[in-house]
């Protein structure tokens, strides 16, 4: 049992989740790291404990419920308790008009996407009313407020993920359990890489941006983590966009 508080990160071998679990770390969390990458979540975990953080690694593919409940169930053993939820697993669209997407790829967005956040939320939160506290934090994405073309899977998941947060907060607002959901924009991690190394759609994309940056993980880290402190206690229910203005105009 540990004396400190828990986070369970998805998606924590890179970018955001990644960046995350280090925030979370360093501001006196354990944390239980989980991704589908087991090669790069080893390396993220040991990186972690060279930085004195207590953590714990656990391979998951998001999209099967009954490797999500596994997680869940590791993470309570190895730790005795979970605080905090952030879910950050998260795939690319196909990039192509909606009538050509596969549907393979359609069911695939939906499944990593929208259901992984669903089947952790479900597994998570009975050890959270149990104690009667927890924080849950969903990484949807501005395109959890806009459409954009050829994304058509990705689109419909992170408004999904808005949904969701939505109706899980409601669910358990009076139970000691806040459901929250951020809205990245352009941020620099390998998933944004295809898009930021293709001059056409880094210039349109840095055009929609008014800060005219990027955005680091460390960006998005530092406001889920606040959503996951004290400090956020009365904060349920709601969608934070962290985009540098894109959403503005
Ligand atoms: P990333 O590719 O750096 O990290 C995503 C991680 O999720 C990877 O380590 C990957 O292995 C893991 N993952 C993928 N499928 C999984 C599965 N089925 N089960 C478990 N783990 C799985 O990407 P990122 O930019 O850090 O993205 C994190 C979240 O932020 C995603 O949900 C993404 O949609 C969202 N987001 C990112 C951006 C951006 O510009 N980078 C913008 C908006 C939203």
């Amino acid at each position: 049992m540990s004396n400190k508080p828990v986070a369970l990160v998805t998606g924590a071998a890179s970018g955001i989740g990644q960046a995350t679990a280090e925030r979370l770390g360093r501001e006196g969390h354990a944390v239980m790291l989980a991704d589908l990458n087991r090669e790069a979540l080893e390396e993220a975990v040991q990186a972690l404990g060279q930085n004195g953080i207590e953590a714990a690694g656990e391979a998951v593919n998001v999209a099967e419920a009954s490797s999500v409940e596994k997680l869940v169930a590791r993470c309570v053993e190895s730790f005795g308790r979970l605080d905090c939820l952030v879910n950050s697993a998260g795939i690319n669209p196909e990039q192509v008009p909606l009538h050509q997407y596969t549907l393979e790829g359609w069911q695939r967005e939906l499944s990593v996407n929208l259901s992984g956040s669903f089947y952790t939320i479900r597994y998570a939160v009975p050890h959270m009313l149990e104690a009667g506290a927890g924080a849950i934090v969903n990484i949807a994405s501005i395109m959890g407020a806009a459409g954009s073309p050829n994304s058509a899977g990705y689109v419909a998941s992170k408004h999904g993920v808005v949904g969701l947060t939505k109706t899980a907060a409601l669910d358990y607002a009076s139970q000691g359990i806040r459901v929250n959901a951020v809205g990245p924009g352009v941020i620099e991690t390998p998933m944004s890489e295809p898009m930021r190394n293709n001059q056409q759609v880094h210039d349109m994309l840095m055009q929609a941006t008014p800060m005219r940056r990027f955005g680091k993980p460390e960006d998005v880290a530092a406001l889920i983590y606040f959503l996951c402190s004290p400090d956020a206690g009365f904060i349920t229910g709601h969608y934070y966009p962290v985009d540098g203005g894109y959403l503005v105009p």
